[in-house]
């Protein structure tokens, strides 16, 4: 989508410090990092929000999971422990229509969120 940050990002129209890439998904920092790691994990496909997925979208949600369990591990928290968070529409925070998994760790991380 021609005005989504995150397809910008996908496309290389602005720059983003990417941490992963392959042919469905893009991973990279955070600009406004809410902890030590914090990776916003993205489908290159732009999909509005989880309110949007579908019976085709499976494998691609099965491997961003499994991103994320890889980039944890690289990242040195998978044993300490760590967040996935997808906020989904205005109630839940979303702020960019382009859905993304958030993977915060290196803390402790409190709950229940605000
Ligand atoms: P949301 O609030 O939609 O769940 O998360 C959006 C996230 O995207 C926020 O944590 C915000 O800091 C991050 N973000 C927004 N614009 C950019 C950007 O241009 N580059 C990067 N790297 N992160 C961004
Ligand atoms: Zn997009």
């Amino acid at each position: 989508m021609s005005d989504c940050i995150f397809c910008k990002i996908v496309d290389k129209e602005i720059p983003a410090d990417i941490v992963y890439e392959d042919d469905l998904v893009v991973a990279f920092n955070d600009i406004e990092p809410q902890a030590p790691t914090h990776i916003l994990v993205i489908p290159k496909e732009h999909i509005e929000s989880l309110n949007e997925i579908h019976e085709d979208h499976k494998q691609l949600i099965g491997h961003i999971h499994l991103v994320i369990k890889k980039l944890a591990k690289e990242s040195n928290i998978a044993d300490k422990g760590y967040r996935i968070v997808s906020n989904c529409g205005k109630e839940g925070g979303q702020t960019v229509d382009h859905i993304h998994y958030h993977i915060i760790g290196g803390r402790n991380l409190t709950w229940p969120p605000g």
